[in-house]
């Protein structure tokens, strides 16, 4: 059996259409152009790369896109300052501070910091709360491109069983909770570096989710045939490709369907990031959400 390959960019593409529209629609009707502000410390180069995308990605949507560039010796007040400002700024609905921040700087009061109605990359603790207690205001963005990713592929969750592997709370933890919420209905075990019998405990997965940061961590053997894989994990190999977390030439020939890397997860995330923009811009202005 070979896994049906989901292309995740062409969704991501579509996802990107449809907010595009939803903007426009927004302004025609309303004179509302929803703002993004990405703030980037210091010239790590993959972070760039990041940040780049997304404002290309947000400007294409018809999203005004600002970039505020630090220099790589900022200080934590001075930074606290920009974040402070952009929470006040009108124009803009959704802040992002590109992680990872110089050592010198502590992201937690950053995160903390960013107004909750502009958290569009949903890493305020009060944001992390609220999805927590079952009443989300944001979505983080690599979640919720998965969400997505599963829904469109037609993957039911309601009472099936799903492995992650990792349980940071960028991606593994959120998703745990996204995917127990009533409504979605899955059961869910969170696997990590200490979990015992990896292979075992994924075996007995409908849905495997690889969010490790591991080259080739996920196996053939460890996929229950007919199994859904998603790949979170973006490294990068001794030849400086870009790989995930899971060993894509074996695995697809047992899983039921599976995501690629590149082409998977990691376009969704973008399209995601631009989807709770749009969200933060309609609630800002009491307009009901998607
Ligand atoms: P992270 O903070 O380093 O967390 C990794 C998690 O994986 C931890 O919980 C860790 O367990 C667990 N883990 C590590 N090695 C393991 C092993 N051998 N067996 C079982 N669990 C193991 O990483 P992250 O930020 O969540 O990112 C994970 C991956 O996703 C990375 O490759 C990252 O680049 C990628 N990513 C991709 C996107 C995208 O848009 N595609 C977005 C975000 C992240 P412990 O907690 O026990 O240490």
């Amino acid at each position: 059996m070979t896994a049906r390959i989901i292309d995740g960019k062409a969704l991501a593409q579509q996802v990107r259409e449809r907010i595009a529209g939803e903007v426009a629609q927004l302004r025609d009707e309303r004179g509302v152009t929803p703002g993004l502000a990405a703030v980037l410390v210091g010239e790590d180069p993959a972070s760039q790369v990041y940040v780049g995308m997304k404002h290309r990605a947000s400007e294409a949507a018809g999203l005004r896109s600002q970039q505020r560039v630090l220099a790589a010796d900022t200080g934590q007040s001075e930074l606290e300052e920009l974040v402070a400002q952009l929470n006040e700024d009108d124009e803009v609905d959704g802040i992002l501070v590109q992680l990872p921040l110089p050592d010198h700087l502590d992201p937690g009061p950053v995160q903390e910091l960013i107004a909750p109605a502009k958290d569009v990359d949903a890493l305020n603790p009060y944001t992390a709360g609220r999805l927590a207690v079952g009443d989300p205001t944001f979505l983080s963005c690599t979640p919720y491109g998965v969400l997505e990713i599963l829904a469109h592929a037609g993957v039911e969750l309601a009472g099936s069983h799903v492995v992650i592997v990792g349980r940071s709370n960028l991606v593994g933890r959120p998703l745990s909770v996204m995917m127990t919420l009533k409504g979605r209905d899955a059961t869910v075990t969170v696997a990590h570096s200490r979990t015992r019998d990896l292979a075992g405990v994924c075996r007995t997965a409908d849905v495997v989710v690889a969010a490790a940061g591991r080259i080739g961590l996920i196996t053939a053997d460890m996929v229950r045939p007919g199994a859904t894989v998603i790949d979170v994990g973006t490294n990068r190999d001794d030849d400086g490709k870009l790989v995930g977390d899971v060993d894509f030439a074996g695995v697809v020939e047992v899983a039921g369907a599976i995501t690629p890397v590149p082409g998977g997860v990691g376009p969704m995330t973008v399209a995601m990031l631009l989807q709770n923009t749009l969200e933060a811009a309609r609630a800002r202005r009491g307009l009901p959400r998607r």
